[in-house]
C-alpha cells in the first residue's frame, strides 16, 4: 500500500493517521524534509493555518513541500489544510502566506460570521451518498479557477437553524485540481473514511500510472 504522510507540526494529526490506515494506506507523521521526501501522498490537517505556515518555515519544510507539489505529489488539505493549499486567502491574518498550488480563493473563518462550528452532510462527487461533514471555524472557497473541479457545496439548510444559513447555502466546500484535494470540513472526524478512500485512490492511481515519456 502507498505511504501517506500527515503533516504533524500542529493540528489534528492522529485522526488522519487512523482514517488513512482504515482507507488502506500506510500512514506516517511528517516533521522533517527526509520524511516528506519518502511519502507518496500527504495530508495537511486542520488546525491553525498561520501557525502551520510559520512552523513549515521553522522546520525547513515550506520550500520542499512547494517543490513536491509542483512535482505532482497528491495532497489532501482539510480546513486549515485547505487554506494552506489555496493560492489566495480572504480574511487572512495581515500578509498571511500559504503553501499554494490550488487555484482558488478561500475565505478564512467564513462560517464564523454566523456560527463557529456545525455539523451537516454534503454530497461529494466521487462518493456515493451523503458524507457527514463537521465544520470548525471553517473556510469556504469563494472563487475557483477554471481548472478546479467543484466536488461539494453547502446544502441550503446549513448551518442548521441559523438565520445566516442563506449566505452559506451553495458555497463550495470541497474541490479537486489534479493531484490536490481539499475540503472545508473535517472528513477525519466521525468514522466515515470515504473521503480518505477517495484520496488514497488518487495516490494509488498515480503510483500505477505509467511513467511519462521523457
Ligand atoms: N480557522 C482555522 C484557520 O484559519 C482553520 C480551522 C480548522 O482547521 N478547523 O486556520
Amino acid at each position: 500500500p502507498p505511504l501517506v504522510g500527515v503533516l504533524a507540526l500542529q493540528g489534528d494529526v492522529r485522526e488522519h493517521l487512523v482514517a488513512l490506515e482504515a482507507a488502506g494506506a500506510r500512514a506516517a507523521r511528517v516533521r522533517r524534509p527526509s520524511e516528506l521526501e519518502a511519502v507518496d501522498g500527504l495530508v495537511l490537517p486542520g488546525g491553525e493555518s498561520t501557525t502551520m505556515v510559520r512552523l513549515l518555515r521553522t522546520f525547513d519544510l515550506l520550500e520542499p513541500l512547494r517543490g513536491r507539489i509542483r512535482g505532482g505529489l497528491p495532497v489532501l488539505g482539510t480546513c486549515a489544510g485547505m487554506i494552506l493549499l489555496a493560492d489566495r486567502v480572504l480574511d487572512g491574518a495581515p500578509g498571511q502566506q500559504t503553501v499554494g498550488g490550488l487555484d482558488v480563493t478561500v475565505r478564512r473563518n467564513a462560517f464564523g460570521r454566523q456560527v463557529d462550528s456545525f455539523e451537516g452532510t454534503v454530497q461529494v462527487q466521487g462518493v456515493e451518498g451523503p458524507v457527514p461533514a463537521v465544520f470548525i471555524r471553517a473556510p469556504w472557497v469563494e472563487e475557483a479557477g477554471s481548472g478546479v473541479e467543484v466536488l461539494a457545496r453547502v446544502e441550503a439548510a446549513d448551518p442548521p437553524g441559523d438565520p445566516g444559513a442563506g449566505e452559506a447555502a451553495g458555497r463550495i466546500v470541497a474541490v479537486r485540481q489534479g493531484a490536490l484535494l481539499a475540503t472545508s470540513f473535517h472528513p477525519e472526524v466521525g468514522g466515515d473514511h470515504r473521503v480518505h478512500r477517495l484520496f488514497v485512490a488518487m495516490v494509488t492511481g498515480r503510483q500505477a500510472a505509467p511513467a511519462a515519456p521523457a
